[in-house]
């Protein structure tokens, strides 16, 4: 976040200053996260609240958390907290400004009174499809509804009804009473409420009208005092509505929320709507909100990333004006950055292949010193046991290597980290399936740190685990969950899961370090030369330790193009 001092305003921060250096609002910044409690947070909600929490943060302004609940039959009390949950993990806090949408259904409710009595709502007896039908295009206008002249006692009567629930679902709405011939297909008498016979998670039976998002928004902001009310560009085209109920409520010239639209985060691979995701949840295509390969800041957090990359994804993403694509690699990159500074290193071998030493005493045990982490000294070191049998990578090793190939082969020397030298006499092969099972080889005692070939140079080093002292570990490796740059992006009859990915998720099992098992649920490590990877808090348990890997130690998609054998 320290890059965000440095580098130019961007286009909401230049406002904010304006309104500042002109005293407007007495020069308060109020900004908040209005979230509807109907799903868990991505990502794209993360770049979101980083920007309502920096801007309230940066300008000694608060920020709110604002649950839209105007919609009770999608919403649920588990996403209420998750969402609390995740804001807190992100490093945000509302501090005592909790509020929902539903608090203020009284208010609305006395405010849609007030429009009635000044003959600027009236109840449409029409359905929705009615009312739909009659809304003209673009180019065409609407048609007037027949009720749209009732006189104001009975439209009072009516909503009163309405709102005692004296109608059906669906039987009648109030539309505020605009223009329908706006070129702005908003202003054409939008609804305000509907009648709906259900239970909200916060009101319970208290009411059967529920008021549209629209409605409800605009005023939510003002009653909390809202300076810049920051959303998305879809509701650029809502402004002037917004702007129009104000204008009902708010004499001129007195206290407003300004609303600022900036472009939504889109990523590539990635779907982002909350209804897609929940249709993944739903069914079993991911293993629930908080699967590993899901952009839900919940997944993102046990797939292994730290609220640090999150924020610095968010920062160099920066504030758009135009829709745009960020290419996942990017948030990636991020994570990488952040781990790089915090993580352990540890030896781990997650495609075993036994080596022997044949001239190592078959009853020796040695300890090695092995650092901790390079880029931070305070880390220190710890000891690895080191014995005649270990393991390494299989595919560190080839039978016919190209000369470019810097790992082991036969014939050839590599250098094991933080031990020995050691040289590929012999291949050993199952006679059934020709499949390599052992190497033997020989090691060169003087090569090891403080001897006296300890500089001895060779190409390649690699990891390795001592066989006798290996811990078995589970491990995941995730892919993108999607194939295609846009999954969105597809032909008519197919949907956004056409081209999931099947091989996103791949389970195999390793030997690590015994220094590994003392890892504890959402415990970061780097595997060396392997990848990112953190302890998953679903599926570890006393008997079983899960590793996730949060991403590998360079971005793998970008090296396919290139040789697939350079050296690591
Ligand atoms: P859905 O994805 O189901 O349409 P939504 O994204 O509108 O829902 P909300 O809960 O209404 O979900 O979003 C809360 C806030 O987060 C809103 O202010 C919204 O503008 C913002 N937000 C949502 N998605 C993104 C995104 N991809 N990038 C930036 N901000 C977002
Ligand atoms: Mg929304």
């Amino acid at each position: 976040m320290n890059q965000s001092s440095e580098r130019s305003l961007n286009f909401i921060e230049q406002i904010i200053e304006e309104d500042i250096r002109n005293n407007k609002n007495e020069s308060r910044v109020h900004t908040r996260f209005p979230p509807e409690p109907n799903g868990y947070l991505h990502i794209g909600h993360a770049k979101s609240i980083c920007l309502n929490f920096g801007l309230g943060k940066k300008y000694n302004g608060l920020t709110n958390l604002r649950f839209d609940d105007t919609n009770p039959t999608k919403e649920e009390e588990e996403y209420v907290k998750s969402i609390m949950n995740d804001i807190r993990w992100l490093g945000f806090d509302w501090e005592d400004r909790l509020y929902y949408a539903s608090d203020y259904f009284n208010h609305l409710y006395e405010w849609a009174l007030k429009l009635i009595r000044n003959d600027k709502a009236y109840v449409d007896d029409q359905t929705v499809e009615d009312i739909r039908r009659q809304r003209g295009t673009p180019t065409r206008p609407g048609l007037e509804s027949p009720y749209r002249s009732r006189s104001v006692d009975e439209n009072l009567d009516l909503f009163q009804r309405m709102k005692n629930g004296e109608f059906p679902d669906g039987t009648r709405v109030l539309r505020a009473k605009i223009d329908m011939s706006s070129p702005n297909m908003h202003m054409r008498d939008p609804v305000m409420y509907r009648i709906l016979h259900a239970s909200h998670h916060r009101t319970g039976d208290t009411w059967c009208i529920y008021p549209m998002y629209d409605w409800a928004h605009g005023q939510s902001d003002y009653l909390e005092g809202i300076t810049h009310s920051i959303c998305t560009l879809e509701f650029e085209i809502h402004r002037p509505l917004y702007d129009w109920f104000l204008d009902q409520l708010v004499k001129e010239g007195e206290y407003r929320p300004r609303q600022i639209e900036f472009a939504r985060l889109n990523l590539s691979y990635t779907v982002m709507s909350k209804r897609k995701l929940l249709e993944l949840v739903k069914e079993g295509i991911v293993d629930g909100w908080n699967d590993p390969r899901m952009p839900t800041i919940s997944g993102l957090r046990r797939r292994g990333y730290t609220p640090e990359s999150i924020r610095s994804f968010a920062d160099r993403v920066g504030v758009a004006k135009r829709d745009n694509v960020i290419d996942v690699a990017l948030l990636e990159y991020s994570v990488r950055e952040d781990l790089n500074k915090k993580s352990d290193r540890r030896l781990a071998v997650l495609d075993p292949l036994k080596v022997t030493l044949t001239n190592y005493p078959e009853d020796r045990e040695e300890k090695l010193d092995a650092i901790n982490n390079p880029e931070d000294d305070s880390k220190g070191k710890r000891q690895i046991p080191f014995s005649r049998e270990i393991y390494i990578e299989r595919n560190d090793f080839m039978e016919d290597p190209p000369r470019k190939f810097f790992r082991l082969g036969p014939g050839r020397e590599v250098r094991l980290k933080y031990a020995y030298i050691i040289k590929c006499e012999e291949v050993i092969k199952d006679p059934a399936t020709g499949q390599v099972v052992e190497l033997k080889c020989t090691y060169d005692p003087e090569t090891k740190s403080g001897m006296t070939r300890s500089d001895k140079k060779v190409k390649g080093t690699l990891h390795w685990v001592s066989a006798k002292h290996a811990r078995d570990i589970e491990v995941r490796l995730y892919d993108r969950l999607f194939m295609q740059e846009d999954p969105n992006d597809v032909e008519e009859g197919k949907d956004f899961k056409y081209s999931l990915n099947p091989d996103s998720l791949k389970i195999t099992t390793g030997k690590a370090e015994p220094a590994l098992l003392e890892a504890r649920p959402g415990d970061k490590v780097q595997f060396e030369r392997t990848g990112y990877f953190c302890v998953d808090s679903k599926y570890t348990t006393s008997e079983r330790i899960v590793f996730n890997r949060t991403v590998p130690l360079r971005d793998s998609w970008a090296k396919i193009s290139n040789s697939t054998h350079k050296k690591k």
